[in-house]
Parts: C-alpha cells; sequence; structure tokens
C-alpha cells in the first residue's frame, strides 16, 4: 500500500515491544513530517545508547561507559546486602522507593519451562562468585511471585545454601501481582520491610 521505505520503516517498528501494526504505521508518519533536527536527535540518541551502555561487571546494572554501575561504586551503598531482581527494570522500580542501601544483582530473567531461558543464560554463576568472594551477610530474593519466579529461587537457594549468609525473599501476599513493577509503592514497600526469612 505504502511506498517501499515507508513499509520498512513500518515492519521494523512492529519488531519492538508491545508495538502493533497500527502504531507502527502512526509513529512511521509521525517519523515523516519530524523536522531534521529531532530526527537526527532521535538517530544519535539511539546510536550512542549501542555504543556506551555496557552491563556492570558486578551486578549487571546498565552503566553508562564505565565498568562499574553508579550503585556499584557508591561507597554509601551496603555491599554486604545483595537484592536479587530478573530484570533492571526490577531494580529501577526498586530504587525508586528510595528506602534501599544495599546492592543488586540482576539475573537477566527466571528459568523458564519452554526452555527457552536456561541456568546458563542467567548470571547465576555471577552470584555465586560474589557471595563466595565478598563478605555477604544477606542475600534477598525479588523475584517475580509466579511459579517460575519460585523455581528459580529455590534454584539459586541450594547453590547459596553451602554459604555462611542469610537469605530472605520479599513478603507475599499483599498484592496478587505476578510482576514487581505493577506492585504499589507501598505495597513493595512493606514487602520488602516484612521480607522473610528462606529456610
Ligand atoms: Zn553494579
Amino acid at each position: 500500500m505504502y511506498p517501499k521505505s515507508l513499509e520498512k520503516v513500518i515492519e521494523n517498528l512492529t519488531k519492538l515491544p508491545g508495538i502493533g501494526p497500527k502504531s507502527a504505521e502512526r509513529i512511521a508518519h509521525f517519523i515523516l513530517r519530524m523536522d531534521d533536527n529531532e530526527l537526527n536527535d532521535l538517530i544519535e540518541s539511539i546510536k550512542n545508547l549501542r555504543k556506551k551502555i555496557k552491563y556492570c561487571k558486578i551486578c549487571f546494572n546498565l552503566t553508562e561507559s564505565e565498568d562499574i554501575c553508579e550503585i556499584c561504586k557508591n561507597p554509601l551503598r551496603d555491599k554486604s546486602t545483595i537484592l536479587v531482581v530478573e530484570e533492571i527494570k526490577d531494580l529501577i522500580r526498586i530504587e525508586t522507593l528510595g528506602y534501599y542501601s544495599g546492592v543488586y544483582h540482576v539475573l537477566g530473567g527466571h528459568i523458564s519451562t519452554s526452555g527457552k531461558i536456561g541456568i546458563n543464560d542467567l548470571t547465576i554463576n555471577e552470584l555465586e562468585q560474589r557471595v563466595k568472594s565478598g563478605d555477604i551477610k544477606e542475600v534477598i530474593f525479588a523475584l517475580s511471585p509466579q511459579w517460575e519466579g519460585d523455581m528459580t529461587k529455590e534454584y539459586i537457594k541450594k547453590i547459596l545454601k553451602k554459604y555462611n549468609i542469610k537469605i530472605t525473599s520479599l513478603a507475599r501476599g499483599i498484592s496478587g501481582s505476578t510482576y514487581l513493577e505493577a506492585i504499589d509503592d507501598s505495597s513493595l514497600l512493606q514487602a520488602l520491610e516484612d521480607r522473610k526469612e528462606e529456610i
């Protein structure tokens, strides 16, 4: 229907998460009408994203141009407490509460039953290395409250059990949400404060 180059942009935009054909069409038309400066800004910022953003060597949070992220670098953060999350957006979610003062570990997802994400795709080894070599007192699990998150937690717990640390999990039952991002601030804060020791 459309000229080829416009079709191509629509096709590429539909590959983005949450963008259906209708939205892609709307965005493509918007891009077509953008002024040159705005468009260049957008293109440059996307290119820079790939060039400058890295994963933190310690916790796998995002970092700009450096090997270690702002949180791991911060001397005021309690390095003896590691909060384990699935995704970077979960870390951001907890960070926005402004309550947690320890450090994080981003797993990169949870073990999936469909086999799409296996144990080796997650940063479990790296977490074990941190617990092994560091002066870690507590590992807090803040994985998605559904059974794949639980399965991942149980697997990691078995690995970490041999180390002399406290293992806790966010309290449950406050919210029926399956994802951390959907839990409201006060419930999430409560879940963190009321975290339960794992046995
Ligand atoms: Zn870090």
